[in-house]
């Protein structure tokens, strides 16, 4: 039996988390639940699913929430509030594996915690990944610590290494990795009706149902770009070696082209809890819930080459991966305000990738030596970027 803290369990991988640990009472117990502020849909998690801690980082909720609590039939969980108290539950001593899927930069300091602590990390939050990088990485080899992906393309690559292979390591016989995209919303909108785009036409994925800020990253594309960040993290390699390429079907999930001329495809219908259930059973495997793949429904399958110009975020990515140092961070935080200002429509859709560009203009690609230097560079970046979405307001 296996305690498992589910970092955003409140959100799209959070939900989908629970909904297979559901399935498997015997080999999975929920030690602890984290969210932000969405404190009603917490509380029936609590109901369901009765983990020990939960914490609720917005300070107000977590108090309404702790009063909820405490007259429900679910009195004894412990109610912690703060973005410190994400630490602790990523670490107690029982909690074997922790799910990291909080969305954005505010995730890497408790998956960061998990990583040392030699917890079994299952990753969906890669901004906190293309953020801390090397530093990740060194934490997760230091500790002992298994790193398991959860986006499917990673998840998917995995599936294709050899059985004894470890995130992080050089996977020698392997000499490309072929990451696959849908190409999003915009893949055949004509390029000038970009600027006219809005949140809730940006957020509607063809093929995948997730959080609003992912949505938009699959809609300029910049996803893959972290992706791509990613992959080169995760699985040793240099971005040359990594081709993008667009597969709108989104059937295959990525592939693997080894020296031999084999390329191994891991394919699946585009549900989450395909990649969620094979981290939370590897080295086993256990249902997930999804429905099987029905062969006969995949009429074709395309392949295209990403076009640079249409989408700029995925340029920006490939060029802030060569920079090194200290420009995933910057091109990370950026794209944070770019998309939250974008979705408050304080900004356009193809003012994100010039946002992105112009903070980044502002910084060298200092090296990334220890957490600090990366968490400067992430709030100096936001403070770059803010000024700019102002300048743009009006
Ligand atoms: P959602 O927006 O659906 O959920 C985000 C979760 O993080 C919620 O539980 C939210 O709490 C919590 N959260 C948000 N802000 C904070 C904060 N400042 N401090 C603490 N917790 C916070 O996101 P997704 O589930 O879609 O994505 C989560 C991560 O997984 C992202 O990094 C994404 O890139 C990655 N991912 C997602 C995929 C998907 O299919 N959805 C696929 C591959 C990767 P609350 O609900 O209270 O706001
Ligand atoms: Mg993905």
């Amino acid at each position: 039996m296996k305690g498992i803290c589910i970092l955003g369990a409140t959100g799209s991988i959070g939900v989908s988390t629970l909904d297979v640990a559901a399935r498997h009472p015997n080999r999975y117990r929920v030690v602890a639940l984290t969210a932000n502020n969405n404190i009603d849909l917490l509380y029936d998690q609590c109901i369901v699913h009765r983990p020990g801690y939960v914490v609720v980082v917005d300070e107000d909720k977590a108090k309404q929430f702790a009063e909820r609590i405490a007259t429900s039939p679910v009195s004894d969980i412990k109610v912690l509030s703060g973005a410190e108290s994400l630490q602790q539950v990523a670490t107690l001593d029982s909690v074997d594996s922790v799910m990291a899927a909080i969305v954005g930069a505010a995730g890497l300091l408790p998956t960061l915690a998990a990583a040392k602590a030699g917890k079994t990390v299952l990753l969906a939050n890669k901004e906190a990944l293309v953020m801390s990088g090397d530093i990740f990485m060194k934490a997760v080899s230091e500790s002992g610590a298994h790193l398991l992906p959860i986006d499917s393309e990673h998840n998917a690559i995995f599936q294709c290494m050899p059985a004894d292979y470890c995130a992080g390591q050089e996977a020698k016989e392997a000499r490309r990795i072929l990451l696959t995209a849908s190409g999003g919303p915009f893949r055949t909108k004509p390029v000038e009706e970009l600027v006219d785009v809005t949140p809730d036409q940006a957020v509607a994925h063809p093929n995948w149902d997730m959080g609003r800020k992912i949505s938009v990253d699959s809609a300029t594309m910049m996803n893959k770009g972290l992706e791509l960040i990613e992959a080169c993290l995760l699985f040793n390699m240099s971005p040359d070696k990594i081709q993008v390429v667009i597969h709108p079907q989104s059937v295959i999930h990525s592939m693997v082209d080894y020296v031999d001329g084999t390329v191994l495809a891991q394919m699946g219908n585009p549900d989450m809890r395909i990649p969620i259930a094979h981290a939370m059973a590897w080295p086993e495997r256990f249902d997930s819930g999804a429905a099987p793949l029905n062969i006969f429904d995949v009429k074709h399958m395309d392949f295209e080459q990403p076009d640079l110009q249409r989408f700029p975020c995925l340029r920006l990515a490939i060029e802030a991966v060569e920079a090194g140092g200290i420009m995933p961070a910057v091109l990370n935080a950026a794209n944070e305000i770019a998309v939250a200002a974008f979705l408050d429509e304080k900004v356009r859709f193809t003012d994100i990738p010039f946002i992105i560009e112009r903070s980044m203009c502002q910084f060298e690609a200092d090296p990334a030596d220890t957490l600090d230097i990366v968490l400067a560079a992430d709030s100096k970046a936001r403070e770059v970027a803010e000024r700019i979405v102002e300048e743009l307001k009006h």
